[in-house]
């Protein structure tokens, strides 16, 4: 039985359902885009169950789902999902951004969360179909994209606690306009020892909608509190771990004349992003820093703040590329970082680098056509 049944979907066997012209929707203007509310016209699936594996991948009219209220997803959270952005570059492609990385880390989390696996290549070639016949939704402008949200949920309708015998992978779209609406300014965060994000064994490394649904009520303390962000930290000696749903890093002054980018290693708690990934490997290429992937706790960044050592510090993830931090508030006490105080930071030639790829404006690999 094993033999016979579908490891993977395969690109080649899509069945499209095209939108009549009266159900596609208007289109709303850039300035309009709100993150994650409007959809595009069509949207893919893919069903798969352990019997048979994975059947026929479909486009169709973007709709609702009809789901049996005893689905293992709407009580045990066994869903995992993905984030990444198509964008129109000033070539007049559109291309997305590393699609292959996106893919491996989903693999990596369908196997942690009991969801099928499947061949990468087969879905980022399902993706651009997609995205090619809701071409029209990628924003004609600078700084906004398309949205691309792949998801797997368990929707088999039987409450026991095990392993799903039948799962939906889905994917759809949304425009989204520019991150920073009332301009690049650097946020504080809520740095408070008594929230953890993700512990050692556990699946902070792994995509799934079950990490997510905790934080909510911890962002909305630190809103409350009038930050921006949760600085996420774990452990006895307060090690810095995430910041919101990004990637931190922190540039150091060594005090000899050099500078230090730091930045959590990838040790079980923090998702492997693949702006944090980029960003590394192009402060590598660039060889004017060192740049170290170590643990860094609260007690070596407030040093470093006696002694006016912290340059900069910044969220790194798809939805900002960059989000630079001016303050974090720990303890009772707060800690002021120049993040972009300095005549040209490093947080924003990182941004600039990243976009420049993105948009076309230098010609890259990691940027792929659809
Ligand atoms: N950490 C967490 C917890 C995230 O949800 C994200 C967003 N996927 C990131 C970091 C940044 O990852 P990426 O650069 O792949 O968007």
């Amino acid at each position: 039985r094993l033999m016979s049944t579908q490891a993977t979907f395969k690109a080649s066997d899509v069945e499209i359902e095209f939108c009549r012209t009266d159900q596609l929707k208007p289109k709303p203007a850039v300035k309009d885009l709100v993150f994650g509310v409007t959809f595009t016209d069509h949207m893919l699936e893919v069903e798969w169950t352990e019997a048979d594996g994975w059947g026929k991948p479909k486009i169709s009219p973007f709709h609702y789902f009809s789901i049996h209220p005893g689905a293992k997803v709407l009580h045990y959270a066994t869903e995992l999902f993905e984030g990444m952005k198509a964008y129109r570059t000033c070539n007049g492609q559109i291309c997305m951004f590393r699609p292959d990385m996106n893919m491996k880390r989903m693999i990596r989390t369908a196997k942690r969360a009991s969801l099928p696996t499947f061949d990468q290549d087969e879905l980022i070639v399902l993706m651009k179909k997609l995205i090619s016949i809701d071409q029209e939704w990628v924003p004609h402008a600078e700084s906004s994209s398309l949205y691309i949200r792949p998801a797997i949920i368990a929707h088999e309708e039987v409450l026991k606690v095990e392993q799903p015998r039948k799962a939906l992978l889905f994917v759809i779209l949304s425009p989204t306009g520019p991150y920073f609406t009332s301009g690049y300014n650097p946020v504080s965060l809520l740095a408070d020892p008594k929230y953890v994000r993700a512990w050692p064994g556990g699946c902070g490394d792994a995509k799934m909608g079950s990490n997510y649904a905790p934080t909510l009520a911890v962002q909305k303390e630190a809103m409350k509190l009038g930050h921006a962000q949760v600085l996420w930290l774990y452990g006895p000696d307060h090690r810095i771990t995430e910041v919101g749903a990004m990637n931190i890093m922190i540039l150091l002054d060594k005090g000899n004349g050099e500078r230090e980018l730091v930045t959590p290693p990838l040790d079980g708690l923090i998702l492997p992003g693949v702006t944090r990934a980029s960003l590394l490997e192009l402060a590598r290429s660039w060889r004017e820093f060192e740049v170290n992937e170590r643990d860094i706790t609260m007690a070596e960044l407030l040093e470093h703040s006696r002694n006016n050592r912290i340059l900069e510090m910044f969220g790194c993830g798809t939805a900002a590329v960059v989000c630079p931090v001016g303050s974090i508030s720990y303890n009772g006490q707060t800690i002021r970082i120049p993040t972009m105080e300095h005549k040209q930071p490093l947080t924003t030639r990182f941004y600039d680098a990243i976009t420049d790829i993105q948009y076309g404006r230098t010609p890259h690999p990691w940027s792929v056509p659809i």
